[in-house]
């Protein structure tokens, strides 16, 4: 019978008892090895012990060298790195001045440890956000410190400081096509989505500089974090064209450089639109009516909602976020931003 498709196994052959101990050093003691398949021997278990001595000293070797320059450093394979970084992002539930829940999206800290970033068109209707961290605690902001509609971003300061980690802005301006980057949001909902892909282009289009990239993004994702492969932030993810393949599209950070540079640093107000009479009480709402991974259809048409009262539903039922995707719904672009 053929024996073609044996398993490999290595053996190592010591020809230096001592090979792996003492002045001489494992390494260079090393004479052969077959990738044959041979039978085990009885020294198989001292060559195993050696083998595992050799693998520590190659680890310990390409960690040396490895280690030596930051150039091969890559945030996108990083996974660490990328968990740590969404503990600063959040998803934002918009709610108006009567506690109606009017639209998600996403957000990120950047420059000062109570300080979110996120798109204008995001926050504009709203009166209160509650930011919902990557493991689901919610904290509520209703202060904006300053915004700029035209280049749709805005900053919020979180009515407690809670120290959270701020997302370092990449500073260097040098981005090119084809560069892996890292974004994090909310698409349709689906909190602290990480999703990796590259720069596709750069132009400008009604006074805004867009990096488009391909990571894919979808609604919910307005006001995300796009990372360059240092783990910096280069851009705030924005828009996708609908009929196109993962052309997505990104806000450059520098105009949220620019935009913090305008601010004083401690002024703020009330964000968004009260209604009525001057009210000082709180805005309320508990992680109660929060029910995560719920969210509204009706039995025409195929977008699902974040609340029953978005697009005139007809007798809208709530059900599992993963259900309606599973089902085929999509997002509805007005609640999700
Ligand atoms: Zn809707």
């Amino acid at each position: 019978m053929e024996q073609r498709f044996l398993p490999l196994q290595i053996n190592l052959t010591f020809r230096n008892e001592n090979a792996c101990s003492g002045k001489n050093g494992g390494i260079r003691s090393w004479h052969h090895y077959d990738i044959v398949g041979r039978r085990i021997t009885n020294t198989m278990s001292i060559s195993i012990k050696k083998l595992n001595l050799f693998v520590s000293f190659a680890i310990l070797f390409l960690l040396l060298v490895g280690g030596s320059g930051h150039a091969d450093y890559s945030f996108s394979n990083d996974a660490d790195a990328v968990e740590n970084a969404a503990n600063s992002v959040f998803m934002l539930e918009v709610y108006d001045s009567r506690n109606r829940k009017i639209a998600v999206g996403s957000g990120f800290v950047i420059f000062e440890p109570d300080i979110l970033a996120t798109n204008y068109h995001v926050i504009s209707d709203g009166a209160y956000v509650v930011a919902i961290s990557d493991e689901s605690v919610p904290y509520q902001l209703q202060q904006l410190c300053i915004a700029d509609k035209a280049q749709d971003i805005a900053l919020l300061r979180f009515d407690v400081d809670h120290g959270f980690e701020p997302l370092i802005p990449d500073t260097t301006g040098k981005l090119k096509r084809s560069s892996p980057v890292v974004a994090i949001g909310s698409p349709a909902g689906l909190k602290n989505t990480v999703s990796i892909g590259n720069i596709s282009a750069f132009f400008d289009q009604n006074g805004k500089n867009w990096i488009q990239f391909t990571a894919p993004i979808s609604s919910g994702s307005s006001g995300g974090v796009l990372l360059n492969d240092q783990g910096h932030v280069i851009g705030i993810t924005t828009a996708t064209y609908a009929s196109t393949q993962n052309v997505n599209l990104a806000v450059r950070v520098e105009k949220l450089m620019e935009l913090y540079r305008k601010w004083d640093g401690k002024t703020t107000r009330p964000m968004g639109r009260v209604t009525g009479k001057t009210n000082t009480s709180m805005p309320s709402y508990s992680t109660g009516q929060i029910a995560e991974g719920k969210v509204w259809i009706s039995g025409s048409g195929k977008k699902y909602h974040n609340n029953p009262e978005c697009s005139k539903m007809r007798s809208p039922r709530e059900i599992d976020l993963l259900e309606a995707i599973q089902m085929g719904y999509e997002p509805c672009g007005k609640c999700y931003k």
